[in-house]
């Protein structure tokens, strides 16, 4: 049941505020639901998903980048109204049309249908597209009556990317379909759940009993049955799910097992053992699967198994980034390769002079820029602080203006397809344009410095990022005059090209790593030395005893790209 809450009928309305407080640099509340809150420069379709709430993560939890462009939220277990759909498709909106796409259920379908009417009617171009995937709800021959369950993410993610990828609302529509048509989910209830300020569950199942293909609401299943171990029921959600296996389908298939709400991931994790066994075993390879609470029912306890069977086009579109606060991907190494392919069937906005691989190094350095515009915001305070010991306390400020400002450039020049040198000098620029300050012009320079040493037509390797970095240095020493032992962000930097060129052998990943932490080790010494360069030098004894901001933030820059880069399996990839 539901125990924390004020009043039971502001539920919905109460807890979306909390969410969009939270996620405010992902989010943001409109009329009806929540939006992006980066919207896209360049036009592109707008994916609009939405339903009732009680179902976190569905369906504000997937708006985001290269994912929803706006959710529209219901009461609890309750379609949201005509109204509200028009109101977020209105501030979703990116000029190529919109795609309503959510879980089949009849109220639902009435309201974004209802929607779709008042919308063309205002002279939007729209598609509609409840997703079908829950195979307990009717029979293959009836596919349009099945109900949408965690096969929802598959679909929104899949449509999100197409449109991050420059597709138009046809193709997005197409491939948003594709993926509905090719994905099967089969669930299990072990307990009803209770609306917030009921006493009693909405439906009820005795102790020991498990409810095989029931509804996320309670609707009915297929049979009721004693709880079943682990290993049994792993083989009963996949032998169901195989039956359903599409004519021409390949080996590769995502996997999806879901936990309802009181679940617990242990629970999930031991399961997914035995259904990953299984899936090995009918000699399938599971191709980024994921576990865990991806489409909820309030407190019911149970699960599903979603299998979504790729193609390359959508596995392109399945492992592309993505970035909300439900789901995010950062394994985009493999990105450029495939991306090909869905951009031949669209946009075709991919340079020439850049290969597949390059332009997916250039996504790679948007989505670091990213972190690290993120990770500096975490810091800006901080860093402030530090600077207004004697300068003058902007140096946080500074710090993730220029961040935000590279971001965007280097993902725009992503998007339109640059090479790493290409999208890193964009970046420089952005950043050198945005930041102000000494440390704003110092960044660009640095940066410049290094994106000229990058190739654009090839990913760059390892050999190239010491060169990269050795560049930065110079550059850095050049435009700021800067000695070491002056308490500039040179002392951090220095021993980071040092330490990165001696251990270059043991794997960029590794070295960075190293290299990273002599960087911090560096700024936090910073704090003996006395400043003798830029705005803190003429009280430069004051700073003794606190470490150089420039070189705080720096070594933060380097820890965080080391991060990043690790779990995006970049630095692999350049070994
Ligand atoms: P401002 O000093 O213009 O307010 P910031 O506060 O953003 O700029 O940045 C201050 C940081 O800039 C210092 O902590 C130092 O690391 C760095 N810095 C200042 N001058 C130099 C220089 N000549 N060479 C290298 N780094 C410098
Ligand atoms: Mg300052």
């Amino acid at each position: 049941m539901t125990r924390v809450l004020n009043d039971p009928t502001d539920f919905a309305r109460q807890h979306l505020r909390g969410f969009c407080l939270l996620h405010a640099n992902l989010v943001m509340p409109v009329p009806g639901g929540v939006v992006r809150i980066d919207r896209p420069d360049s036009q592109s379709v707008a994916v609009v998903t939405g339903g009732g709430c009680g179902h976190y993560p569905a369906f504000c939890g997937w708006v985001g980048q290269g994912m929803a462009d706006g959710a529209v939220a219901g009461d609890v277990f309750a379609s949201p109204s005509a109204e509200a759909i028009v109101s977020v498709c209105r501030a979703s909106n990116n000029g190529r049309g919109i795609l309503l796409t959510y879980g089949n259920y009849a109220g639902d379908v009435l309201n974004f249908t209802e929607a779709q009417h008042r919308l063309e009617g205002d002279g939007f171009e729209v598609r509609n597209l409840p997703i079908s995937d829950d195979v307990s709800s009717a029979p293959p021959e009836e596919r349009d009556r099945r109900r949408g369950t965690a096969g929802d993410l598959i679909v929104i993610k899949v449509a999100g990317a197409a449109t991050a990828a420059g597709c138009d609302l046809d193709t997005v529509y197409r491939l948003a379909r594709r993926a509905n048509d090719r994905t099967f989910s089969f669930g299990i209830a072990f307990t009803g759940c209770t609306l917030p300020g009921a006493m009693r569950p909405l439906f009820e199942l005795s102790p020991g009993i498990m409810g095989v293909g029931m509804g996320v609401h309670g609707e009915p299943g297929v049979s009721e049955e004693p709880v079943a171990p682990a290993a049994e029921i792993a083989r009963r959600l996949v032998t169901r799910l195989l039956e359903e296996r599409p004519p021409d389908s390949g080996r590769r298939v995502v996997a999806l097992l879901n936990g309802l709400g009181s679940t617990k991931y242990e629970e999930l994790f031991l399961l997914w053992g035995d259904v990953h066994d299984r899936l090995v075993e009918a000699g399938l390879e599971i191709v980024a699967p994921a576990v865990g609470e991806l489409i909820t029912s309030l407190d019911m306890a149970g699960l599903s198994l979603t299998l979504s069977w790729l193609d390359p086009e959508l596995e392109t579109l399945w492992l592309a980034p993505a970035t909300s606060p439900a789901f995010s991907r950062g394994a985009i190494a493999t990105l450029g390769a495939r991306r090909e392919a869905v951009a031949g069937s669209s946009s075709g906005s991919v340079r020439k002079s850049a290969s597949a691989d390059a332009v997916a190094q250039s996504t790679i350095i948007a989505a670091v820029a990213r972190r690290v515009a993120d990770a500096l915001r975490a810091a800006q305070d901080d860093l402030g602080a530090l600077d207004a010991v004697a300068g003058d306390g902007d140096h946080g400020l500074g710090m993730v203006r220029g961040a935000e400002a590279a971001t965007a450039a280097a993902q725009d020049a992503a998007t339109s397809g640059a090479g790493p040198s290409t999208t890193l000098r964009a970046a420089a620029d952005g950043w050198a344009a945005r930041s102000g300050g000494t440390s704003g012009a110092l960044w660009g320079a640095a940066l410049r410095g290094a994106a000229d040493t990058l190739p654009d037509d090839r990913p760059a390797g390892a050999e190239d990022v010491v060169r990269a970095v050795t560049a930065a240095r110079d550059a850095l020493v050049r435009t700021g005059g800067a000695e070491v032992g002056d308490k500039t962000m040179l002392d951090a930097l220095a021993p980071f090209v040092d330490t990165l060129t001696d251990r270059i052998g043991e794997g960029l990943a590794e070295a960075w790593r190293a290299a990273a932490s002599a960087s911090t080790e560096a700024a936090r010494e910073t704090a003996k030395l006395q400043a003798r360069r830029g705005r803190a030098r003429p009280l430069g004894a004051r700073s003794l005893g606190h470490p150089d901001p420039g070189a705080t933030s720096l070594a933060l820059v380097l820890t965080t790209i080391g991060i990043v880069a690790l779990t995006s399996g970049v630095g692999d990839d350049a070994r």
